[in-house]
């Protein structure tokens, strides 16, 4: 228990106050500042301390109605804070609003913020790179539903309106906010909660009635920030974003919140990627495990600050449809990768900068320290010549409109406000206002005056500690400091004979007694008071600097918008140039059209050189619906992905992996992965499967992409190819949609003779001595088999059982044509190439394992595939086919 709380008289009024706070806090943990700790009471305690680990006692210990308590140490209570926030709850924190030592009685304390899992501002707390949202939903089925969302640690507040309670719930899952403001009781918050059972939901106090009501609130709010007409026109969209933006509001008790303007924007003017196509391709987490490492996004940031890393997962989830807007933003991409010295120094420039938008937050919520204000002054400085080496990469440009040139800072930079952050403020301030010490000299004439007599004071204390050493002859006599008597002169026992008479004794300690003086008290005195001056006076200089910042807020906001953009496009650029990105063509044709495409997350974990690039070319003209065949492990889903990475990627405004690539924008991408593929869902029903199947067919149109991985898989096997075989069906004819559809039903590959844009691709395996060898290179027509039996083999299951499985399959086969059911109207497909290219290996080649075999075998199809055959003489041809079976006979 804190000591000062025991000088606030009768127990009963403390708890008073205590139960009033709370009373208005019903729905909050209430943390209770008494001294230098929160107290927590009553079953706030009993469950703090449960989920905390915190020890549970009691106040007035032993009285019949004791009060259960728990506390934890004010310095420390961010980090417990944190992990309540994340278990879904609500803190609010109550401060001592007066100086205890100024007030007799009860001191007066009320709650000055709530921390919330969606309002939270402790940067201890906060991941630097993802936003923190909380959201609103609103809406019926009539008029449609809309979403808002608000990041109080930057600015950014968004809301857009949807016509189907599914796409409602697809757009949270983007948006993917960590709380959920409810109002009233319409049936929008039972079905977020069975759709996201983890996201905590909040109730708003002194909800809106009706929309002019919602509207005005926005429009006192954010003045012309709020756009009346649009969100006069969607009702939904106006309740949604007042109740965010009140639930905010009412959480920072005095502090105006960084919000200045509401975005809307439109669903379906961006790609829509949605909830399991996001899943499935890794954008922003892998499947398995939910890890950021091994995603898309982990791939492409190399982003230099935080707030670049949160746009650009922005413009990750949210890619672009517009060609035109797109173009821009490959435009500013091209020029930082053609100039790679700028790149180089603009990327310099940037690693230097502080979170401009979160600084800039943190002074408006009034939370900002000196360290932000000084890192803030700092990176302003910084920011003319990083505008100065932006200028260098637009030198060859027709200044059209540098406005609208993502690479231009313009404007005005702030010079004025860094000047005076700069020279108020300590370069490395801390974030501690308690000891001052943050303020540079030279900029109050009283505050050198103050620091001066303290340190004057201290240079006396030196001085009478040499006067009394020679007084006394005492060598080791010493001044020192404590907090409970101040200065006093420590003696060792040895010496004690020589105190003089002058001291007063007051304390004795192991091996010395201390002894104080009037002189010494006098000199304490002075320099205690002009330090206490001196620490109010700095406070007030940079609180009056505070507000400053805080003020300009809304513009510091908009240059830390563009600094980011800077960021993301120099990223974009310096992936592009280490990886070996190209420029996409981006159009509005139905054609995607990729050479040497590769997988970016892939090709990164494979060894150098190890990833086999792949032609794709899927148009709704010839070849609308690719139908990728191959054995397990060969490659297929991996490649289907890729093209999908390719297309969100270009979208987003970056390069590509590939040699070449022409991008016909796509409005959504949908993927389906089959239950047996779908590691992550390991309880994945085939019921699952099927309802994002008919999800997919319901919503997908002919500007789509579709990427189905081994659908059908979650049933049997002629129930799986009747299915997946209608879908594709559906996909061709009906939707007309561009679809990559990979899948080990050989049999499927029939569909090409009913359907002329069905196109069979293999990814090529070969069988060498039982054994199956992966080249994962896409070749024309469908694959004969699925060597499922030579991956198990490989997979290491007993001899035994491989050839009892292969004398099965065997069997299966001979009599596979004449079966009842769907395969009689599948036909083999026989135009697949002949396997075997190894089939028969010279005798002489008896390789012990496939790793032996596979450097020589490699090496011929090398040839083969570098061979110009139409260019080849006939004796040129004989030549290496002479050459290459000498190869292969002398392999030893
Ligand atoms: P499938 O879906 O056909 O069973 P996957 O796409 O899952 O096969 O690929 C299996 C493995 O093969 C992947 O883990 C990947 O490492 C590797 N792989 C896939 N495509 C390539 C490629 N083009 N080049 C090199 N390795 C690849
Ligand atoms: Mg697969």
């Amino acid at each position: 228990m804190a000591p000062e709380s025991k000088a606030e008289g009768a127990p009963t009024a403390l708890m008073r106050q205590y139960l009033e706070v709370k009373a208005r806090y019903a729905d909050a943990l209430l943390f209770f500042r008494l001294g230098d700790f929160y107290e927590m009471f009553y079953e706030d305690a009993v469950y703090v301390a449960r989920a905390l680990g915190l020890t549970l006692t009691s106040r007035d210990k032993g009285k019949e109605d004791a009060v259960p308590m728990c506390g934890v140490p004010h310095h420390a209570a961010s980090g417990y804070i944190a992990k309540l926030t994340e278990l879904g709850h609500r803190v609010a924190l109550c401060e001592q609003l007066e100086d205890p030592r100024s007030v007799k009685g009860i001191v007066k304390r009320d709650v000055v913020r709530v921390i919330t899992p969606g309002v939270i501002i402790d940067e201890n707390t906060l991941d630097p790179r993802t936003p923190n949202f909380v959201a609103a939903v609103a809406g019926e089925p009539r008029d449609g539903y809309a979403v808002a969302f608000a990041d109080v640690t930057t600015g950014d507040f968004r809301g857009t309106w949807v016509q189907s309670r599914e796409a409602l719930i697809d757009e949270l899952a983007r948006i993917e906010p960590n709380e959920l403001v409810v109002d009233g009781d319409d049936e929008l918050p039972a079905l977020v909660r069975k759709a996201y059972g983890r996201l905590p939901q909040s109730k708003l106090k002194d909800g809106f009635t009706d929309s002019a009501a919602c509207i005005a609130f926005l429009q006192t709010c954010l003045g012309p920030g709020c756009d009346v007409e649009a969100v006069t026109k969607a009702p939904a969209l106006a309740l949604a974003a007042a109740r965010v933006l009140k639930y905010a509001r009412d959480t920072q008790v005095s502090s105006p919140l960084p919000i200045s303007a509401l975005e809307i924007y439109r669903r379906d003017d961006h790609l829509i990627i949605d909830e399991q196509a996001r899943a499935h391709l890794e954008l922003t987490c892998t499947m398995t495990g939910g890890h950021r490492k091994g995603s898309l996004l982990d791939a492409l940031d190399v982003t230099c600050s935080a707030m670049g890393g949160r746009l650009l997962r922005r413009w990750l989830l949210f890619p672009l449809i517009d060609v035109a807007a797109i173009r821009r933003r490959l435009d500013a991409v091209e020029r930082l990768v053609a100039h790679h010295g700028v790149r180089d120094e603009v990327r310099r420039h940037l690693a230097g900068l502080g979170d401009l938008e979160r600084l800039a937050s943190r002074a408006r919520l009034g939370v900002a320290t000196p360290r932000d204000l000084s890192v803030l002054g700092r990176s302003l400085r910084d920011l003319p010549a990083l505008a100065e080496a932006l200028m260098q990469a637009s030198q060859d440009l027709v200044p059209e409109d540098p406005a609208g040139d993502l690479l231009h800072l313009g404007g005005d930079l702030e010079d004025a406000l860094a000047e005076e952050l700069t020279a108020t403020l300590k370069e490395g301030a801390g974030a501690q206002t308690k000891d001052g010490g943050y303020v540079n000299d030279g900029v109050s004439a009283e505050l050198d005056e103050l620091r001066s007599i303290a340190s004057g004071g201290r240079d006396r204390i030196v001085q009478i500690e040499a006067r009394e050493r020679t007084r006394t002859g005492i060598p080791s006599l010493k001044v020192k400091f404590n907090n409970v008597f101040g200065y006093y002169i420590e003696i060792t026992k040895t010496h004690l004979a020589a105190v003089p008479a002058d001291y007063t004794r007051k304390q004795t300690v192991a091996n010395a007694e201390r002894f104080v003086t009037p002189e010494l008290a006098e000199y304490e005195e002075k320099i205690v008071s002009a330090d206490d001056r001196r620490v109010a006076l700095e406070l007030a200089i940079f609180t009056v600097l505070r507000d400053k910042v805080a003020a300009a807020a809304p513009r510091l906001l908009a240059l830390a918008a563009k600094v980011a953009t800077v960021d993301v496009v120099a990223a974009l650029a310096e992936q592009a140039h280490r990886n070996g990105y190209v420029r996409p063509e981006v159009d509005d044709s139905e054609t995607l059209d990729f050479t040497d495409s590769r997988h970016p997350v892939v090709e990164r974990l494979a060894a150098a050189g190890g990833f086999v690039p792949n032609d794709v070319r899927i148009d709704t003209e010839s070849q609308q619906l690719l139908l990728v065949t191959g054995p397990n492990m060969a490659g297929k889903s991996t490649l289907i992905r890729q093209v999908a990475l390719c297309v969100i990627m270009g979208q987003m405004g970056s390069f590509v992996p590939a040699r070449t690539a022409r991008l016909g924008v796509c409005d959504r991408v949908f993927t389906r992965v089959g239950a047996g593929d779908n590691l992550a869902r390991g309880e994945s029903t085939f019921l699952v499967e099927m309802r994002e199947t008919a999800h997919i067919l319901r919503n997908a149109s002919r500007k789509s992409l579709v990427i189905l991985d081994e659908i059908g898989r979650g049933t049997s096997t002629y129930d799986g190819v009747s299915i997946a075989w209608a879908v594709a069906e559906h996909l061709h004819d009906r939707i007309g949609a561009r679809a990559l559809f990979a899948t080990h039903y050989h049999e499927l590959c029939a569909l090409c003779e009913l359907h002329p844009k069905v196109v069979n691709v293999a990814v090529a395996a070969r069988e060498w001595n039982g054994e199956v060898v992966f080249l994962r290179k896409l070749t024309p027509g469908g694959a004969s088999r699925s060597f499922g039996v030579e991956v198990a083999k490989l997979a290491g299951l007993p001899a035994a059982v491989v050839a009892r499985a292969q004398d099965i399959l065997r069997s299966l086969e001979s009599t596979r044509g004449t079966a009842a059911g769907p395969l009689m109207v599948v036909p083999r497909d026989d135009k697949a190439p002949q396997l075997g290219l190894f089939d028969r290996p010279p005798p002489s080649v008896a390789p012990a394992s496939l790793a032996q075999a596979f450097p020589w075998a490699h090496e011929v199809i090398e040839r083969l595939r570098n061979a110009e055959a139409d260019d080849l003489s006939p004796r040129a041809a004989w030549d290496l086919v002479a050459e290459l079976q000498k190869k292969l006979t002398s392999t030893d």
